[in-house]
């Protein structure tokens, strides 16, 4: 479904994000009645609107050098800014996925100094109350985690875009894809492992799941998009068998 336009970017939100709506909504209503199913939809419609702006951050460095942005899509795992084409050079890859991590940390740290973080915070058990300051530290928290968990290394998430552009530098953009890609898929079998054996975690073992697949999916595109342009290169190398010279306009021959 699509909501409305921000600097020409369509934002999009999946079906399936309504039935996590109505299920938190439900939770919360069990919980504690009107109260409660209002806290649940407040807080999850408050996270989503720092993963829209996250992707805003991701979105607006790439227009910044020229990357054409058609859509962020709102799904229950997380946002995904969908890009024209994703610039080669290491340096715009990198600030441009920089860019939404640092928009966590910075609404992070605006809340930091707002409100603060609750007694025993970061322990696993703080309680965050029901309160405006409740609700700003709340937002902390998820987005600072917002923000750390998108830098872990798994292709294609930022962290494995990161390393991706830091290969880059040293090796063939595909080889830097694939090796991204592979340490990616190794750790994202990890963590759904862990996930699940450890933690008894089924969604973020699922969310790994999810990954996995994203990671072999992005890197069989870019092996496509490879094999398209050695095909042209290819072609241009036959019809012009010698470069053309500047001044004269090529002529074709069979
Ligand atoms: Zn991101």
């Amino acid at each position: 479904m699509n909501l409305f336009r921000v600097r020409g970017i369509q934002l999009a939100v999946h079906f399936s994000f309504f039935l996590l709506l109505a299920f938190v909504a439900q939770e919360g209503w069990a919980d504690g009645g009107w109260a409660g199913l209002f806290w649940n939809v407040a807080t999850l419609l408050a996270f989503f609107t720092c993963v829209v702006l996250h992707e805003f951050g991701h979105s607006f460095t790439a227009i910044r050098f020229g990357v054409g942005v058609r859509r962020i899509l709102l799904m229950p795992i997380g946002g995904m800014a969908e890009f024209d084409s994703i610039p080669r050079q290491p340096s715009r890859e990198l600030l441009i996925t920089l860019a939404g991590p640092a928009v966590n940390f910075a609404i992070a740290a605006v809340l930091w100094v707002g409100v603060g973080v609750p007694a025993g915070w970061p322990r696993g058990d703080v309680e965050f109350p029901a309160t405006a300051a409740g609700f700003g530290q709340l937002l902390l928290h998820w987005n600072l985690l917002m923000g750390v968990f998108n830098l872990v290394p798994v292709f294609p998430m930022d962290g494995g875009r990161i390393f991706r552009a830091l290969l880059a530098t040293r090796l063939r953009y595909l080889r830097a894809t694939f090796v991204a890609a592979t340490v990616g898929k190794v750790l994202a079998v990890l963590a759904a492992l862990t996930a699940l054996f450890f933690y008894h975690a089924v969604l973020t073992a699922v969310l790994f799941a999810f990954i996995f697949v994203a990671g072999e999916m992005e890197y069989r595109a870019v092996q496509r998009r490879e094999d398209e342009d050695a095909q042209w290169r290819a072609m241009l190398a036959r019809l012009y068998p010698v470069a053309p010279p500047e001044e004269e306009p090529p002529v074709l021959t069979r």
